[in-house]
């Protein structure tokens, strides 16, 4: 614990631009309201940075922190969601997701700061009235009663559990804080303070793991009361200390083979089980899809709000700075300081759709797509849709009903295709 804690700065310091000229304070949610997109956005995401330990295979922005900032990071996102709201034109919102992080680390007065700021600045009524969803992040062993019971009072309907692996020696490997059973009670919890919705994250492909290892966490899963799962290999990501760990031989990762193997059982036990795959790696029962997500995949619109929070507004891309330091430098305004900012490009936006949607199993209207990218540029309409024929052929890609989908037999090389389908974009 000490060792990563120690690990934090350096990769807050790794993640904070280095360079000013992409550091630079640009209002830009305020002027892309201005500027008349407002309505664009109806789904919100808020990024909370705190964890009770950096897990080291973990690269997002979180880290633990031994200063107590909880009340003074929720003042400051408070300010930020009045900033944006305008954004969302008095439209009710349909998707909230906060993640992390570790959301459910917060305190109660924190939670309840940031839920009243939510409130008064946007329009919930769709969330409340069950015709939206809102989505908490959590971690089993950070779930009380009097937490959920403030969430569901606040309209989150719908809870993500990390329990990533039911077998103790895995959950050690990746440095996780609960035992197997804390999953159960938590989701329990959950239930009893009526959120309905409930999905839990696995991770496959740990090191040391086997075919019966996985087996065994999909059934234990499937035991729980839950309506979806997400499965995500474990990937060994740059500057993390776990990818530290394997360049120095520490230990072997899961050899490629048996993880396609453990790819195509989750496939099969889930599918089994009346789960259906929606997006490569993510799986739900009938209607139980997690709607915010599609909106990422589907590269619609969102306002985001938190240190490292990105955002998709009236094309716009952008990030606020993953520093907690620099978003909690008082602003006037209340937006947060961004980067990578992207300004809208419609051949960029073709790309995403091919890369985002080639994953999900309703596929991409390819119809609409050529269109689009042939108001723009003939040429390359006709070298995707001759790409896309030569993928067709290899038995990769189908279309049926105007749209492309990978087969079966195609998932496997989703990168690999999407990669060549945008090339030919441009
Ligand atoms: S709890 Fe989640 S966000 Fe926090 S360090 Fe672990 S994997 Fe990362």
């Amino acid at each position: 614990m000490t060792a990563l804690a120690d690990h934090t700065p350096l990769e807050q310091f790794r993640q904070y631009p280095r360079h000013p000229h992409q550091s630079a304070r640009l209002p830009l949610a305020e002027s892309i309201a201005s500027a008349g997109l407002r309505a664009a956005a109806r789904s919100l995401y808020i990024h909370i940075p705190f964890c009770a330990h950096k897990c080291h295979y973990c690269d997002f922005y979180s880290f633990v922190d031994s200063r107590d900032r909880q009340p003074i990071f929720a003042k400051r996102l408070a300010h930020e969601l009045r900033a944006i709201a305008p954004a969302a034109a008095g439209f009710p919102l349909s998707t909230i997701f906060i993640g992390g992080g570790t959301p459910s680390l917060l305190s109660l007065a924190a939670w309840k700061t940031i839920l009243d700021a939510l409130e008064l600045a946007f329009d919930l009524s769709a969330i409340r009235n069950g015709q939206g969803e809102f989505t908490v992040e959590c971690n089993p062993e950070s779930v009380s009663p009097e937490l959920m019971d403030l969430l569901r009072s606040a309209g989150v309907d719908r809870v993500s559990m990390g329990a990533q692996s039911f077998k103790p020696a895995h959950l050690q490997t990746l440095e996780r804080l609960h035992t197997p059973d804390r999953v159960a009670e938590a989701l329990d919890i959950a239930a009893d303070a009526g959120i309905q919705r409930r999905s839990i994250d696995l991770i496959y492909a740990i090191p040391g793991q086997t075919l019966t290892d996985l087996e065994r966490d999909l059934d234990a899963a499937l035991a729980l009361p839950v309506e979806h799962l997400s499965c995500y290999n474990l990937t060994y990501e740059p500057n993390t200390a776990m990818t530290h760990r394997l360049n120095l031989g520490q230990f072997s990762p899961c050899p490629e083979d048996l993880e396609i193997d453990m790819f195509n059982l989750i496939a099969d036990r889930l599918t089994r089980a009346g789960f259906g795959r929606y997006e490569i790696s993510n799986y739900a029962l009938p209607g139980a899809e997690c709607r915010h997500n599609m909106v990422y995949w589907r590269q619609g619109s969102w306002l985001a709000a938190g240190p490292s929070a990105s955002a998709h507004v009236g094309g716009h891309r952008y990030k606020n700075i993953p520093r907690l330091e620099t978003y909690l430098e008082t602003s006037d305004t209340g937006f947060a300081s961004i980067i990578d900012h992207e300004p809208p490009d419609p051949r960029r936006l073709i790309r995403e759709k091919i890369m985002t949607g080639l994953r999900l199993s309703e596929g991409i209207d390819a119809g609409d797509l050529l269109a689009q990218l042939a108001t723009l540029d003939p040429e390359a309409a006709d070298s995707l849709e001759s790409e896309a024929i030569t993928v067709e052929n290899s038995g990769l890609l189908s279309r049926s009903g105007g749209r492309w989908r990978l087969t079966d037999a195609g998932i496997i090389f989703a990168d690999g295709i999407a990669a060549d389908l945008m090339a030919a974009v441009g």
